[in-house]
């Protein structure tokens, strides 16, 4: 019952307060787990809905959370997110004044504050671990917990301090979250917050509204300005290797008409921050970057990321691409690939220390096949983070909408597992590809496969196609690598299948960018993945709305509502607070925030184009019943006075009062305190509260009787909420 219950009040309050009918995911089983105590490690890729994993429990919860985030601007972006929500979210960080910090200090004391944002340098002030040892913390959640890694992209050295600061204030369990796969980097974080009993969840890496590209780098600019024009007044990143080039890019944008802006470490901190707050603030659509931008944002409307040149791995290719489509709706991710790119990066690997150059070159071998593979790149993409794709064609990547030259690949297959099994698999690439072309090296002859019956059976062919059929036997899983030796391939089950019955199965050609042709000589349109199904006059204009709000409130756009919400708003017309409250990402608190310019707006287009809504066709009912309930509780919840909540629901104190002990004797617990302390002295409530601790029934008769006259019937149901809560359940 308790648990069912607490379900309950989990979705009550993501509808509520954040506006979803739904958990994402996993994010209801990993609430409950961190609710239960247990150190919980969440590894979801960027956009998944991480945040939510720790503030819905915060709030919830009557303790308060400490979240530990590695950058002042994510925090203070996440804190307006919760605040736009009506979630009392603060941060304790540097750039506080004195009469702040005590500020926010008193309302973690007095649990006016849900989540409390620090920084791993702000944990480690002594004054602030004492002041966090006087707290009640449910538990402590640590965002971008790679941070701690040395193997991960951001690495913090801070970070490794968290766990014992912890430990110096008390015996918290932790919820770490991550957007990094791979597996080193799990480790280290477990290893480092010492949380090996740690239940683990994990989810598909695959963004499933992100479109991948890749096109030769010819006449870049050319088609870099078409792509512009096509996309004009989205919002998008181009990433581009030096800061020379940033500089040339944004530029060339600027004199073609388009909003756009540099980033990179090599201008003045006041610049790049300038230039970010108006990239979010939406006064330019394009930043134009090198791969310092982007860790400190979390603007979910990046509607494409285009990267110029060619990134260094394949780690930072999906960490980039990642930041478009946040929001699960249009990504357009495009990639200029020239294989001299790669040349370049290998050379400015040139100056590291001798594993770091392996590792570098390693890193760029990984981009080079995945650039040229006529793959799935969503499949190739999963598969680098060590995860199954099971679709033939994901219809949104280029190499499923325009396969490349495709043949029948039964015979090749075989042949490559052959070539596998014969030489005992105890080879990769180079010795593979060798032996099928029938190259006879001294290296070849070592091992006497030059003997072998499948030694140059693919001589037909050059050692360049061999690399690239066994390159897709690995990703179709026919072959893997050995885990200890990722230079050995080994057979799969499927592959030792295949060994003995082959079937037919298609390959293609891999890419050949210095001699294929550009889009522009193609002039080639991709279906788009969305198709607009609202109103985009009025999205339109809504925007606009935001924006504007925005600036008064000195606010990003997208913290008053997401691009998800209106649209929705755009689809359903709605012209009052109940409807609108019903669209998704629209939580209460927003409705009384920002709903009734929204509404106004929304009202006059629809009386200005004649349209007809919801609420013109169905019959209004008296608002349903478990809207009534989520809505008690809530208010409840921030200490609404019960004449006020019965007044605005327009309801008598006596009907309020049956719905709030049906809430209770559904197993709901309430705290009513803040209203009982205005109505009973504590020697009351006490009498009352002895009175039903020693009594056999709860009967409010027999209580009336039992009692003396001093207390009305009122009193005595409210005291009895209280006991039923704080004792039943
Ligand atoms: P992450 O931190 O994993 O990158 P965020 O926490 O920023 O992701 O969430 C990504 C987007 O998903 C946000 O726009 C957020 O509002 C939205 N979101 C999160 N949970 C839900 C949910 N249950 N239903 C609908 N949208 C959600
Ligand atoms: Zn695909």
């Amino acid at each position: 019952m308790m648990v069912v219950e607490e379900k309950d009040i989990l979705r009550v309050q993501l509808k509520e307060v954040f506006g979803y009918d739904q958990f994402r995911g996993n994010q209801e089983v990993i609430i409950r787990n961190i609710l239960s105590g247990k150190n919980t490690f969440v590894i979801m890729p960027t956009g998944a809905g991480k945040s939510l994993c720790y503030q819905l429990p915060a709030i919830t919860s009557n303790k308060l959370v400490v979240v530990i985030s590695p950058l002042i601007a994510l925090m203070k972006n996440q804190v307006d997110q919760l605040n736009a929500f009506g979630v009392n979210a603060q941060f304790l960080n540097s750039t506080l004044s004195k009469t702040e910090i005590n500020r926010v200090k008193k309302g973690c004391l007095d649990g006016h504050i849900k989540l409390l944002y620090v920084a791993p340098e702000s944990l480690t002030k002594e004054e602030n671990v004492e002041f966090l040892k006087k707290t009640d913390i449910a538990f402590v959640a640590v965002d971008e917990a790679h941070c701690i890694s040395e193997w991960g992209h951001d690495f913090r050295p801070e970070y490794r301090r968290i766990k014992s600061i912890i430990d110096q204030i008390g015996n918290l369990p932790i919820i770490a979250l991550t957007a990094t796969a791979t597996p080193k980097v799990q480790q280290d974080i477990r290893k480092n917050l010492t949380m090996d009993d740690a239940d683990t969840f994990m989810s598909s890496f695959n963004r499933k509204n992100l479109y991948y590209e890749i096109r030769p780098k010819k006449h870049t600019k050319k088609q870099l300005i078409k792509f512009m024009s096509e996309n004009k007044g989205k919002a998008g990143i181009v990433y581009c290797l030096s800061r020379k080039k940033v500089e040339e890019i944004s530029e060339l944008l600027r004199v073609n008409g388009f909003k756009a802006a540099p980033y990179h470490a090599g201008l003045d901190a006041s610049v790049r921050e300038a230039n970010q707050d108006a990239f979010l603030n939406e006064d330019i659509d394009i930043i134009v970057a090198t791969i310092a931008f982007g860790m400190g944002i979390d603007k979910p409307d990046v509607r494409f990321v285009v990267h110029y040149d060619v990134p260094k791995s394949l780690e930072g290719y999906y960490q980039e691409t990642g930041r478009a489509g946040r929001d699960g709706l249009e990504g357009n991710c495009i990639m200029f690939y020239s294989h001299n790119d790669i040349n370049k990066l290998e050379k400015f690997n040139k100056d590291k220390s001798v594993t770091e150059r392996e590792n570098g070159k390693v890193l760029l071998q990984e981009m080079t096949y995945f650039s040229e593979s006529p793959v799935c790149r969503r499949r190739l993409l999963l598969h680098y983070f060590g995860e199954e794709f099971d679709q033939d064609n994901c219809g949104a990547c280029d190499n499923c909408l325009r396969p490349k030259d495709q043949f029948e690949g039964k015979e090749y297959i075989h042949h490559v597992l052959e070539a596998a099994k014969m030489t005992g698999e105890r080879f990769g690439l180079e010795h593979l590809s060798d032996v099928l072309t029938g190259k006879s090296s001294n290296y070849v002859k070592s091992y006497s496969h030059d003997q072998l019956e499948i030694f140059g059976i693919g001589k037909a062919n050059d050692v360049e196609f061999w690399k690239s059929i066994i390159r897709q036997t690995l990703v179709y899983d026919f072959l893997k690598k050995d885990i200890d030796n990722v230079s050995v391939f080994k057979l799969t089950e499927k592959g030792e299948q295949f060994i003995s019955t082959p079937y037919s199965f298609t390959l293609a050609k891999d890419h050949v960018y210095d001699t294929e042709t550009t889009h522009e000589e193609e002039n080639y349109d991709r279906p788009p993945i969305n198709t607009k199904a609202y109103d985009e006059v009025l999205f339109e204009q809504l925007k606009a709305l935001r924006k504007s709000l925005a600036k008064k409130k000195n606010l990003p756009p997208y913290v008053i509502f997401q691009d998800p919400s209106l649209e929705e708003m755009a689809t359903i017309y709605p012209t009052n607070k109940d409807e609108l409250a019903q669209i998704n990402g629209v939580g209460m608190g927003k409705v009384n925030k920002f709903g009734n310019e929204f509404i106004a707006a929304i009202k006059e287009y629809v009386e200005e184009h004649d349209i007809t809504t919801a609420a013109d066709v169905v019959v209004k009912s008296s608002v349903n019943k478990s809207k009534m309930k989520i809505y008690i509780i809530q208010q409840i919840d921030r200490k609404v006075d019960l004449e006020e909540i019965a007044e605005t629901k327009n309801i008598s104190f006596d009907d309020l009062l049956v719905e709030i002990e049906n809430i209770c004797y559904s197993g709901t617990r309430l705290n009513l305190d803040y209203y009982l302390e205005q109505i009973l002295d504590e020697d009351k409530q006490e009498d009352i509260y002895d009175y039903f601790m020693n009594t056999e029934t709860d009967s409010i008769e027999e209580a009336l009787d039992e009692l003396s006259e001093d207390y009305s019937e009122d009193e005595i149901r409210l005291m009895r909420i209280k006991f039923m809560s704080e004792i039943a359940n």
